[in-house]
């Protein structure tokens, strides 16, 4: 009786491994974090680089539509590492698109080398391209600025940029899309 008793045990116990294992990369594949890895500007419905229409979709679409980095920054303000940026010390003649709408956001005319370890322009697209809210976090008084379609988080705004506005627009790469003119 004992190996049957054994052989029945050391069954139940895979079965319960196997269960295990089964429910977890189920659970795995939920998260939007699986699922959204594949997700481009192509698999967003709402990008769109001719529209000029206003989005207001829930944040739990924006979770679904976007990449999880993106999300991060776009819908959680949250601010990619200094100098890892893939537009931060780069200089081809183009347009550059936010990367959750694709609203023209930035030329590369008004791009320079600040130094600072994020993308810097002196001016954006267009008046409307961009808004501008006051932002107390982290102690300090900032302008954040977003989005003129979509409000998503771009970066902030200051005033120690060169002629002839004076203004830096410190972007967040991730949040960009560029285009070659
Ligand atoms: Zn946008």
């Amino acid at each position: 009786m004992k190996p049957i008793i054994s052989f029945v045990a050391l069954a139940i116990c895979l079965n319960i491994n196997c269960e295990g294992q089964v429910n977890t990369s189920n659970a795995t594949i939920k998260k939007p974090q699986q699922t959204n890895k594949k997700m481009t500007t192509s698999t967003n419905p709402y990008f769109n680089k001719t529209s000029k229409e206003k989005i207001n979709i829930s944040e739990q679409e924006w979770e679904k539509t976007l990449s999880p980095e993106l999300f991060e920054i776009a819908r959680k303000k949250a601010t990619e590492r200094a100098y890892t940026g893939k537009y931060d010390n780069f200089f081809d003649r183009g347009f550059y698109y936010c990367a959750a709408c694709g609203n023209k956001l930035f030329e590369s005319d008004s791009k320079f080398a600040s130094g600072c370890g994020w993308p810097s322009f002196f001016e954006t697209y267009s008046e409307t391209s961009v808004q501008y809210i006051t932002d107390k976090s982290h102690g300090m008084i900032r302008t954040e600025v977003v989005c003129g379609r979509c409000n998503a988080h771009l970066g902030h705004v200051f005033d120690d940029g060169p002629k002839p506005t004076g203004k830096r627009f410190c972007m967040n790469s991730i949040s960009l899309v560029f285009e070659k003119k």
